[in-house]
């Protein structure tokens, strides 16, 4: 699918995220997404420097970019942005929801897809207002976060302009991944084969004399 099918249709569904490493929820999430609303297309969006994760040092972004194309290379209907990754400073969501908008014209709907854990926390996000007021936001239920209590996080008005989604439920997570790894445990399964692959090549997430082989076994 390509950027033309999206222009045509003025619909984008964004899947944003630190993706350190993208594993198979976010692959799950994103497809229910897209067939859900029938979309042409899901971008995923590695963000470039993260303003939320500060307290574990994020893999680069090139590193998180390849690991999210590799992942998603079998879908027609999947592409990777460097959008955040080639902008210079933190990723704010809604210079991005902007800058899409400009490029596939100010008519266009930008959906913004987000677990339950991200869309809980919304407020924390720089200029909530306007993201809920620009974009789509699409929240998806995750193993351990409450969506019912959006009204009272978000407050009922804000909450009344996320739309939420029935998508399958899978307990991963990046964080999961990372620990696997650096305890030399499989990661088989949570994450598509080239991810480990990528993983192990690189040596991410485990001291630099540590061998990595963590697809094997398990
Ligand atoms: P980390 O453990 O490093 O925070 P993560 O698994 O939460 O990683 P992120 O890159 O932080 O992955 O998340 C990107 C987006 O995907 C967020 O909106 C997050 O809520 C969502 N997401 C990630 N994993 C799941 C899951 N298992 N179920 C539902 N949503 C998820
Ligand atoms: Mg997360």
């Amino acid at each position: 699918m390509s950027i033309d099918d999206v222009i045509l249709s003025r619909r984008l569904a964004v899947m944003g995220g630190t993706f350190d490493p993208i594993h198979y929820a976010h692959l799950l999430i994103a497809e229910d997404v897209r067939r859900h609303f029938k979309l042409p297309q899901i971008l995923f969006m590695p963000s470039g420097s993260p303003p939320h994760k500060k307290d574990y040092e994020v893999t680069s972004a090139e590193d998180r970019y390849i690991m999210a194309v590799l992942a998603t290379s079998g879908n027609p209907h999947f592409a990777v942005s460097r959008l955040e990754l080639d902008r210079p400073g933190p990723s704010y969501t809604i210079e991005t929801i902007r800058q899409l908008k400009a490029k596939i014209g100010d008519e266009a709907q930008v959906s913004w897809v987000t677990g339950a854990d991200a869309v809980l926390e919304m407020l924390t996000w720089h200029q909530p207002d306007a993201i809920l007021n620009e974009a789509q936001i699409l929240a998806v239920p995750r193993p351990g976060f409450d969506l019912s209590r959006l009204d009272e996080t978000l407050g009922a008005e804000r909450a009344s302009k996320v739309t939420i989604i029935d998508a399958p439920l899978a307990e991963i997570s990046s964080t999961m991944i990372r620990e696997r790894v650096r305890a030399g445990e499989s990661i088989r399964y949570l994450t598509p084969r080239a991810v480990i692959d990528y993983i192990e090549k690189r040596r991410l997430y485990v001291d630099e004399a540590h061998e990595v082989m963590v697809g094997e076994t398990g």
